[in-house]
């Protein structure tokens, strides 16, 4: 130990503590909420410290889909060999890009995990039909493992604690961020321009429960998705006489005489507060998507400027854990999770990062590369479609991506900030702002995006060529289960396959965005952060993006970080618990 270390312990032994807890946890997306929610249920003292003024983090802006292999949904329904089946898939997917025993601990751990939050009322429904990122795989599911929070009342808070919790993005739901809806509502809520009286009985109820909110509270208190999640756990956490501070910025952590962590430093309201755990301090910021300079260090360029995650997660608690030791990574290619994004701004200026989640899978759109070639089925993950960009970028520039489609894909499916049905002049209004790109010919186009014209219009012919055969003979699209499941099944013959051949056209730019980062602090099974000779440092976890992921920066299917920071963080909290003091 050196000279400095030693004078650090000292100094922090003797410490006379302004505020004292059992488990002391950084950061209140899932990750860290499951963690407190666990603590305060078995009976300790739990005080969340969150840096912003919302619990949530980027789990409220998400859809809140936890991806666990052999959940007890699957065992209801009499299905006991998911577990084996999502070994073989992970170990083809991940291999040796992330430690075995880690993945190991979240496939036995995660079903307990949901158990345990189900019985304490953070119930989620199975999501049959969402497919694993990788079906060519041998052990990928075609539905199951993906689960959804139920939607969450959130007058159950209370109208103070209602509005603690992080609003969604607006882009995301109804009226501005006010009136959340379920994905599967999106498509119910279309049939109101068919004129489907179910759709309209739906919007009507929506339409009124929302109208007598606003009486009373900011936004809808129905929440779904991600928004859910934090809600419930933070209705549990709060219920169990779980504390959070706001604005309360870690300044440093404290360690005794042998080196384990046994408090905080802690900036809050004006004062700076000595704050001791007496069993742990679990570390759940959520990465670094939002902070520029990890970003350059750690992910691949040209390097993302903009992330749809929360502003809160920049890497503090990384480098609070590295200023005692602790170890970062293993390090992998991208070291993050993408979402391929267009950029645009709302009336008020701010930015919008919008994710391009489903629409590439719908009939009628290509993505091109400024040669104006196609490099990937478009209709893949918005991880796998983010690293193809990267790919082709090392042969032709492809950052920015183009998505190019016709007048009639727009008016039926929508694209980015453009929704479906969008009246004339609030198309315009993006067309203006440089946000959409629109011209007659396909050449035209090409030219005002600077893209190679003769590349496009024939990737365009190629592509109209193709929806008439339903053959991709170039990339497969429409012969994947995924993608077909995001298709337009009333399409025929290829639920991915459309022409593009309805003047006027369209162009939207897309560039890489992590939507959580990969690398973090390096950590064992128990979810202990090791040091750099491998050591757990005690009373230290860290979970959630906090934590390098388990899945070595690859991803299996829908949910797995909020699965995986939620299965670790109930890890950590029973490890503690168990743990002598
Ligand atoms: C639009 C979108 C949709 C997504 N959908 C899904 C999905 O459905 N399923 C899925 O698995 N993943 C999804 N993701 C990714 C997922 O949301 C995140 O990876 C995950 O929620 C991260 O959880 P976390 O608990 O680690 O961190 P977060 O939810 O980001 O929470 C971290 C919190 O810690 C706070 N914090 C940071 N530093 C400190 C500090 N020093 N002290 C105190 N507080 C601090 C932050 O302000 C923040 O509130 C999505 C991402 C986006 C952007």
């Amino acid at each position: 130990m050196t000279d400095l270390t030693t004078e650090m312990h000292a100094a922090t032994t003797d410490a006379s503590w302004d505020h004292e807890t059992d488990v002391l946890v950084l950061g209140s997306g899932a990750a860290g909420l499951a963690s407190a929610v666990v603590a305060a249920q078995e009976g300790f003292d739990c005080l969340v410290l969150e840096k912003t003024e919302y619990v949530g983090g980027t789990t409220a802006y998400s859809a809140g889909t936890c991806w666990i292999p052999d959940n007890p949904f699957q065992r209801a329904e009499g299905i006991d060999d998911d577990g084996i089946a999502a070994r073989e898939y992970l170990d083809t997917l991940v291999g040796d890009r992330a430690p075995r025993e880690l993945r190991e601990a979240y496939l036995q751990h995660g079903p307990e995990m949901v158990t345990y939050m189900s019985r304490l009322g953070v119930r989620f429904w199975q999501s049959t039909t969402v497919v694993d990122y990788h079906p060519e795989i041998p052990g990928a599911s075609s539905g199951g493992r993906a689960l959804e929070p139920q939607p969450f009342d959130g007058r159950k808070l209370g109208k103070d604690h209602f509005r603690r919790v992080r609003p969604p993005v607006p882009e995301f739901a109804l009226f501005g961020g006010s009136l959340m809806i379920r994905r599967a509502e999106v498509d119910q809520l279309l049939g109101v321009y068919r004129g489907s009286a179910r759709s309209v009985a739906l919007a009507l109820k929506l339409g009124v429960r929302w109208a007598l909110d606003r009486t009373r509270y900011p936004r809808g208190t129905r929440l779904t998705m991600g928004n859910a999640l934090v809600a419930n756990l933070y209705h549990q956490l709060t219920a169990r006489r779980g504390a959070v501070w706001f604005n309360a910025a870690t300044t440093e952590l404290l360690t005794d005489r042998t080196g384990a962590v046994i408090g905080a430093v802690v900036a809050h309201q004006g004062r700076e507060l000595r704050v001791r755990a007496r069993r742990a301090v679990v570390l759940a910021g959520g990465g670094f998507p939002a902070d520029p300079e990890l970003r350059r260090r750690y992910l691949p360029h040209p390097v993302a400027q903009f992330t749809r995650a929360g502003e809160g997660s920049t890497g503090d608690t990384m480098r609070l854990a590295q200023s005692i030791g602790a170890a970062v990574g293993p390090s992998c290619d991208d070291n993050a999770l993408w979402f391929p994004s267009s950029i645009g701004r709302r009336r008020d200026g701010t930015t919008v990062v919008f994710p391009h989640i489903w629409d590439r899978a719908k009939p009628g759109l290509v993505a091109v590369n400024s040669a104006g070639r196609r490099f990937v089925d478009e209709s893949v993950s918005y991880h796998r479609f983010t690293r193809a960009m990267y790919d082709s970028e090392k042969s032709v520039p492809s950052i920015p991506t183009w998505l190019i489609v016709d007048s009639r894909y727009l008016a039926k499916y929508g694209l980015g900030m453009i929704y479906p049905h969008l009246p004339k002049a609030l198309l315009t209004r993006h067309i203006k702002s440089g946000y959409l790109h629109s011209r007659n010919t396909i050449r035209e186009l090409a030219i005002t995006i600077g893209v190679d014209p003769g590349g496009l219009e024939q990737a365009v012919a190629d592509n109209n060529a193709f929806s008439t055969t339903g053959v991709d003979a170039a990339f497969h699209k429409g012969e994947s289960l995924f993608g077909k499941q995001y298709g337009d099944p009333q399409h025929s013959p290829n639920p991915n396959l459309g022409p593009i051949d309805n003047p006027p056209y369209y162009a939207l730019a897309v560039v890489p965005t992590p939507l959580g980062t990969a690398i973090g602090l390096r950590t064992d099974t128990e979810a202990r952060v090791v040091d750099t000779s491998g050591k757990p440092i005690v009373g230290l976890y860290a979970c959630g993006n906090d934590a390098t992921s388990v899945m070595g920066a690859e991803y299996p299917g829908a949910g797995c970080q909020v699965g995986a920071g939620m299965t670790f963080g109930y890890i950590a909290t029973r490890h503690a618990a168990a743990r002598n003091p």
